[in-house]
């Protein structure tokens, strides 16, 4: 990469050049010449999965949705098993994480204020930004974290973090190695393997899912969905939608999509451990879709010859799509707002009831031919 600004070579963090380097080494080395020579069995297989989940979960659940955007509320419990997660994920205290993700989000790709701009490169938005001091005048200031610093599980997590890194990644192995009787063996796979496999994967959240997949809600910024990443990311593969509704517990919206952390947030939310869940409006997504696509296959027009009439039936289709999703949701909207009131009268209900459904069918109608011309236009 070319220099971008004059504090593109400050001091190099040796701390974490060599936790890095160390526990990448110890795992790609020493997991496979202990698997041949030693041999793992099932149930240490089954422990790194399991701690390879309480730390992704705790980092995608807690430090990310519930902490960074404030998309639902916890219970304590859940916030101090987090907070614990957190720190076995080593990644900083949720305070720390929370600042720099914000400030990601607030300036996304611009390469003097996102700590980790995808705009860099691969390696600097991968790991990069964590090996030398690049924001060492910012580095302790929370000021857009005043939120968190009221929350008491999270400022305790701040003030103890190291001592709880070194318990719950010395401790959890060997504890775990102890009882299962090789000791060795557990501190190589669930100490270093598991460390480098949740630091890699959430790594990659920073990096390829703003470089690999799918912009169907913006192109406003590099942040990519993608289904793959979101298989080894706890569901936050679904990033391009994360950076438009940033304030959705979800980043999977359908049904068919990998976001066990939704799941997660959802089964608290039944359990009465979590509340507050918040989403963005239906409509909302429907217009940033179809402003997407139109964009797109405004711009695949405008570079071939006699456009003009395409572009035109274009817009007519697109302005229709609008005002029937419009007309739609807000009917919808004043449905669920008078039930929720209790103030629908029976007969006002049948009417109401009847003009939603027309205009659910109208709407899902237009949705398809418009989906019907954009297919054709944009081939
Ligand atoms: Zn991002
Ligand atoms: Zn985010």
């Amino acid at each position: 990469m070319e220099p971008q600004n004059n504090t593109e070579n400050p001091p190099i963090i040796w701390l974490n050049v060599a936790v890095f380097a160390l526990t990448f080494i110890i795992a790609v080395v020493g997991t496979p010449l202990w698997a041949i020579y030693h041999g793992f069995d099932w149930i240490q297989l089954l422990m790194l999965v399991v701690a390879f989940s309480f730390c992704g979960l705790s980092i995608t659940a807690g430090y990310h949705r519930l902490w960074a955007h404030k998309t639902y509320q916890a219970h304590p419990a859940i916030r101090f098993i987090f907070a614990l997660g957190g720190a076995f994920a080593l990644q900083n205290s949720a305070l720390h994480w929370s600042s720099d993700h914000r400030i990601h989000h607030k300036h996304v790709d611009d390469n003097d204020i996102d700590p980790y701009s995808a705009k860099r490169g691969f390696w600097f938005s991968h790991i990069g930004w964590m090996l030398r001091h690049y924001n060492a005048d910012r580095y302790s200031d929370y000021t857009n974290c005043r939120d968190l610093q009221k929350d008491a599980i999270v400022m305790w997590q701040h003030k103890y973090y190291l001592p709880l890194v070194l318990l719950t990644n010395f401790g959890i192995p060997i504890a775990f190695g102890l009882i299962h009787g090789d000791l060795w063996g557990a501190i190589i796979l669930i100490g270093f393997t598991r460390l480098v496999l949740s630091h890699h994967t959430t790594f990659f959240i920073n990096s390829l899912a703003h470089i690999w997949g799918s912009q169907p809600y913006t192109d406003r910024n590099t942040a990519r969905d993608n289904g793959i990443l979101a298989f080894f990311t706890f569901g936050e593969g679904y990033h391009n939608f994360h950076h438009i509704f940033e304030n959705d517990y979800r980043n999977g919206i359908h049904w068919w999509q990998f976001d066990p952390t939704k799941w997660m947030i959802k089964t608290f939310s039944w359990m009465k451990l979590a509340n507050g869940l918040r989403t963005t409006p239906e409509d909302k997504i429907e217009k940033a879709l179809a402003k997407m696509e139109l964009q797109r296959i405004q711009s695949y027009l405008s570079r071939k010859p006699d456009c003009g009439y395409r572009l035109e039936i274009l817009q007519q289709e697109y302005d229709v799509l609008l005002t029937k999703l419009t007309d739609y949701y807000s009917v919808k909207k004043r449905i669920i707002e008078l039930r929720k009131r209790k103030l629908l009268k029976k007969v006002e209900n049948a009417e109401l009831v009847q003009q939603y459904k027309d205009l659910k069918l109208r709407f899902n109608q237009q949705k398809r031919s418009w989906q019907v011309l954009a297919a054709s236009y944009a081939s």
